[in-house]
């Protein structure tokens, strides 16, 4: 019986990635300096992975940014915008390239958008989407995945398995940039780049090679699995000698178990932690050659291990496979957890023991083994957390649970429709035609970060913190009058992040001091962890926005977060479902609007970023998922009266199938991201006649670039044609925390200048 992992966290548990990352886009230090931060977290990675005794270690699961853009480098697949980049600038290398296909690159007389970005199946890592084109070319390009084998195999080797997303998957979760062509037709081009690597690697002496398929657990058009046959055919016929595991995780293979167990692979590793019933499936239609990798400890959250669960299911793999053809393992790459519960020193000792992170879990797969070979002893202090967490007092609160039943369906339903409200709303605010605003948060400088920091030293008292704070806000607030934005925001600096501020203010939850998870590039995320049933004992953001509004004439949107995404972006129970947890907040946050309310806030918005991408992954599902999550929002927001105008926030969603939903959340404003895809999402609203006011993102704020007005006036025009002139809005993509403020000034200049020009231009039907 073998053990192995998928992937394991690069940022390093002090986030050295993240420094050095940024520390070389502000030209701070070279490339070899970035190359030696790299190389120093690989090494200490892969050490960790083999104290812990596991067969099988992942290389090349390490990147700078993302490992799909890694692929995209690999193949060759650089979009032709970037070549001056590598070509036209001295100095400039390979990873030169890289971070402007990530990032877009706006300098030395060069100004190119970034590639868009996307949630990364339906987890909250983005990553960077490849672009198709119908006469593409692959060609080995990146020398990565080699060097960094052979850096594992000095360390590690035989163990070192080499890890690529696989070719079918490659394709899919990229996108055509040309009209007239399907970009799975381009798997024939493909594949013989993908046996050139590979058989590459096995030169090196790679004994396995990990080829990542999430997109076999997705529904599959015919031609997609024939994609998979002619791949997977095509590579075992031209390579041998070396063996491959084909990964797939977050969902059951369901109707593709049938395909994906006769593919002539070594070893196919299936999720049991998602989809625990599909070994039953998967198991009765496994051929006799093929290797069965269980994921049993969960890549994705930070409960320990249910080791009396996990056996039931090893047990019954070796029954019939016998031990040769199990190996054991994480259910999905470790990079969606945290990284060291050792690191934790402040979590409650009851509750601790009832977590694994990264490392622990690393453990955890090791002992499964040891179990499963016969030796018991890391049975009962396995079985001793379980018995714990399943009777404390500190996670189950009867109020809570009463309260939630007791929800009705009127709780969920506005006092009148839209069009009462939205004349209301007109009388009341009495705002101009394309009313600009912002997403919540302004740039969240290294002296607003450091105030917290000090603060939690013990350096600042709280009341020094706080002045500071509302000086900030002020500033804000003073600024967004001179540029002359309509409805402002107080720009979020209490915040640490939108949902932990939440979640460190409700019962229910815990913070870790290091739990960060990769985001998107550099950018990590440290998300609460909800152990208990939640409940709010006091108002959480009235202070701050009554304290902003009180500075100024003008309209003051109050911020906060919706309960699909305080979900999905915490670390969740696993003991009772996700719609229970998420209606416990939706109680909590609908208090929190009641007192807005009541402190005279007009305008609340209530960000569900997240409502999306907790879509499960199977179309079947999605029905179910979407009616408690709309169900979640309205509850949250429909205490108020209908003068109060709720705004809500989406980032990176694509509505076209479940655009019915987002209408049936009935927010009297929503905002959305538009500006990378041009006002593609905008074709799903239009095409619905969606009723309510709607404000499409008009810049990207992901990239440091600059919009022009002439594009923000044209992206506005665009928009004009699709929706009537008279509800849209106009504000960024999203929150500018993560953005500098030159160029967020810059930006929001050009946005209020462009708002302004459509007003001259585009014809508005009377709004009052
Ligand atoms: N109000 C939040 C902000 O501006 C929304 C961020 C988000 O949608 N991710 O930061
Ligand atoms: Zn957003």
């Amino acid at each position: 019986m073998l053990t192995q992992n998928l992937g394991y966290p690069r940022m390093g548990s002090r986030r050295q990635l993240k420094k050095a990352c940024e520390q070389y886009w502000a030209g701070k230090i070279g490339a070899d300096e970035l190359n030696q931060v790299a190389r120093t977290l690989k090494t200490e990675n892969w050490q960790t992975q083999l104290d812990a005794g596991l067969d099988l270690i992942p290389c090349n699961d390490f990147s700078f940014y993302d490992q799909v853009l890694d692929t995209s480098l690999l193949l060759g697949n650089v979009p032709q915008r970037y070549t001056p980049v590598l070509t036209g600038v001295a100095g400039n290398s390979e990873i030169d390239v890289y971070f402007a296909m990530a990032r877009g690159y706006q300098k030395d007389g060069l100004d190119i958008n970034a590639m868009e970005m996307t949630k990364w199946l339906d987890t909250n890592y983005h990553y960077i989407v490849p672009e198709f084109t119908a006469n593409q070319e692959f060609k080995l390009f990146s020398e990565k995945i080699f060097s960094e084998f052979t850096l594992a195999q000095q360390q590690l080797g035989k163990k070192a398995k080499p890890v690529l997303l696989g070719p079918v998957s490659y394709l899919l979760l990229g996108k055509e940039k040309e009209v007239d062509f399907d970009r799975i037709d381009l798997i024939k081009k493909l594949v013989p780049l993908y046996v050139e690597i590979i058989n590459r690697l096995k030169q090196q002496g790679a004994a396995w090679i990990q080829l990542d398929e999430p997109c076999l657990s997705l529904d599959l058009s015919n031609k997609e699995k024939e994609a998979f046959e002619y791949a997977y055919r095509s590579i075992a016929n031209r390579v041998s000698g070396i063996k491959i595991l084909l990964a797939t995780y977050f969902e059951a293979l369901l109707d593709n178990t049938a395909l994906a167990v006769n593919l002539p692979v070594a070893a196919l590793h299936i999720d049991l932690v998602r989809a625990p019933e599909q070994l039953d499936e998967v198991l009765a239609l496994l051929p006799n050659h093929l290797i069965l990798s269980l994921g049993v400890v969960d890549g994705r959250n930070v409960w320990k291990n249910n080791y009396e669960r996990s056996l039931q299911l090893i047990n019954k793999a070796v029954a019939q496979l016998g031990t040769n053809r199990v190996i054991i393992a994480p259910s999905c790459s470790l990079l969606h957890s945290p990284i060291n519960l050792d690191d934790e020193t402040a979590i409650d000792p009851e509750i601790k023991n009832w977590m694994a992170f990264a490392q622990q879990k690393l453990q955890e797969v090791a002992e499964l083994k040891q179990i499963a070979q016969g030796d018991d002893a890391p049975l009962a202090a396995n079985q001793a957390a379980m018995d714990s967490r399943r009777r404390s007092a500190k996670v189950h609160k009867p109020a809570v649970k009463e309260r939630v039943v007791a929800v009705t369906g009127a709780d969920a339903l506005r006092k009148s429709p839209f069009p009462v409200r939205q004349q209301l709303h007109r009388q009341r605010f009495n705002l101009p035609a394309f009313p600009t605003t912002t997403i919540g948060s302004f740039p969240q400088t290294d002296d607003i970060r450091r105030l917290r920091a000090r603060l939690k030293k013990g350096e600042l008292t709280i009341e020094q913190y706080e002045k500071a704070i509302e000086e900030a806000t002020i500033e804000v607030i003073r600024w967004q009058e001179e540029l002359g934005l309509d409805v402002l925001v107080h720009g979020e600096f209490e915040r640490n992040d939108m949902v932990e501020y939440f979640g460190e203010q409700l019962d229910g939850f815990l913070f870790t001091q290091n739990g960060w998870v990769q985001s998107y590039g550099s950018r990590c995320v440290k998300p609460p962890v909800i152990y208990g049933d939640v409940s709010r004992p006091q108002d959480m953001t009235v202070r701050w926005i009554t304290f902003a509004a009180a500075q100024t004439p003008k309209l003051m949107k109050g911020m906060l977060t919706g309960p699909v995404t305080v979900l999905q972006w915490s670390f969740v129970r696993d003991d009772q479902p996700r719609e229970a947890t998420t209606n416990q907040i939706a109680l909590a946050i609908r208090d929190e609007v009641l007192a807005l309310e009541k402190a005279g806030i007009g305008i609340i918005q209530i960000d569900e970023a997240a409502i999306r991408e907790g879509l499960p992954l199977r179309k079947a599902k999605h029905a179910h998922y979407l009616g408690w999550a709309v169900a979640a929002f309205r509850i949250t927001a429909s205490g108020v009266a209908d003068q109060t105008q709720i705004h809500t926030h989406m980032c990176y969603s694509e509505f076209n199938h479940i655009i019915e939903h987002i209408a049936a959340m009935d927010a009297d404003v929503i905002t959305i991201e538009t500006s990378r895809s041009q006002m593609e999402l905008l074709h799903a609203f239009a095409h619905f006649a969606y009723p309510n006011e709607i404000g499409p993102g008009v810049y990207d704020i992901h990239s440091p670039r600059v919009p022009t007005t002439h594009e923000m006036v044209a992206l506005l025009t665009k928009a004009a044609t699709l929706l009537p002139a008279e509800n849209l809005w106009v504000n960024p993509d999203c929150g500018l925390k993560t953005r500098k403020w030159p160029e967020t000034k810059a930006a929001l200049q050009n946005m209020v200048t462009a708002a302004r020009e459509a007003r001259e231009k585009i014809s508005v039907e009377s709004v009052v």
